[in-house]
C-alpha cells in the first residue's frame, strides 16, 4: 500500500510505502467557488506572477499569525516550538513544481475545508454579481487569495499541520485540479506550519525557474516581517 508523507522539500523520491493507508475524503468546491475559479483563469492570464503575490502574503499572514497568538498566550503549546518563523520558495525545473512554505500558524482539517473550499473573501461574492469585466478588474487590483494558483497549475497540494497542539497534532493534504472538487487525507511527518506543491500548466512553466521566482519573491516581499528563501531543487 501507498501512504503519502510530507517529504522535504530537497527529498524528491516518490511517495514512502507504508502499510496504514489512511482513507481520503473528497468534498466539492461550493457552486460559487467553481464560478470564482473560472473568472480568476481568465482574468489573470495576462498577469499570472499575482499568485506569488498571493501566496508569499498568505505565508507571511500565517506567520504573523501564529506569532500574535503566542504573544498573547492564546497558543500556549506549540508544535515544533523551535521551528523559526519563516518563509521558503523552491523550483524544481524538471519536474515544474513551485513550492512555497511556511512555519506559522498552519490549519486544521476543518479549517481547511473552511478556509480553502469555500469563498474566503466576503468581496469575492460582490463582484461575481457585477458581471466578468468588473470581476477583472477588481482581481487583478486586489488579487484573489489561494485560487489565483489555478491560473497556473493543474495540480495544488496543500500539507498542512496547526500550530496549536490544543487543536490537533495530524497533519493532511489538501488536494485539487481546481475542476471542482478537492480531496483531504491525513498525512504522517507534516511539520507546523503549510506547504503549498503546484504543478505547472505548460503555459507557466516559467515559475518554475529560480530567476523568475527570485524577482517576483524581491518584487512581493517588501513590508514582509519574516525572512523569504529562495531556492531551487534538482538538476
Ligand atoms: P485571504 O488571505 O484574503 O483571507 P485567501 O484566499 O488568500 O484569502 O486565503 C483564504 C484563507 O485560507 C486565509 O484566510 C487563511 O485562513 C487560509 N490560508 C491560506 N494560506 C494559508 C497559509 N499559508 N497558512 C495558514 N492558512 C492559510
Ligand atoms: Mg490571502
Amino acid at each position: 500500500c501507498v501512504r503519502s508523507v510530507w517529504r522535504s522539500s530537497r527529498d524528491v523520491s516518490g511517495p514512502v510505502d507504508r502499510c496504514r493507508p489512511f482513507s481520503t475524503e473528497t468534498h466539492e468546491f461550493k457552486a460559487e467557488t467553481k464560478k470564482l475559479l473560472d473568472i480568476v483563469a481568465k482574468s489573470l492570464y495576462t498577469d499570472k506572477e499575482v499568485f506569488i503575490r498571493e501566496l508569499i502574503s498568505n505565508a507571511s499572514d500565517a506567520c504573523e499569525k501564529l506569532r500574535f497568538l503566542q504573544t498573547t498566550q492564546q497558543v500556549k503549546d506549540v508544535s515544533d516550538a523551535e521551528r523559526p518563523l519563516q518563509v521558503t520558495l523552491s523550483v524544481n525545473e524538471s519536474e515544474r513544481k513551485f513550492v512555497i512554505e511556511d512555519s506559522g500558524i498552519g490549519m486544521t482539517h476543518d479549517e481547511l475545508i473552511e478556509h480553502l473550499g469555500t469563498i474566503a473573501k466576503s468581496g469575492s461574492l460582490d463582484f461575481l454579481q457585477r458581471g466578468e469585466s468588473d470581476a477583472s478588474k477588481i482581481i487583478g487590483q486586489f488579487g484573489v487569495g489561494f485560487y489565483s494558483t489555478f491560473v497556473v497549475a493543474d495540480k495544488v497540494e496543500v500539507y498542512t499541520k496547526t500550530a496549536d497542539k490544543e487543536k490537533g497534532e495530524k497533519g493532511y493534504l489538501w488536494t485539487s485540479d481546481g475542476s471542482g472538487s478537492f480531496t483531504i487525507t491525513e498525512v504522517d511527518e507534516v511539520p507546523r506550519g503549510t506547504k503549498i506543491e503546484l504543478t505547472l500548466k505548460d503555459d507557466a512553466t516559467e515559475f518554475s525557474k529560480l530567476a523568475t521566482v527570485k524577482k517576483a519573491a524581491q518584487k512581493f516581499s517588501s513590508f514582509i516581517d519574516f525572512p523569504i528563501y529562495v531556492t531551487e531543487e534538482g538538476e
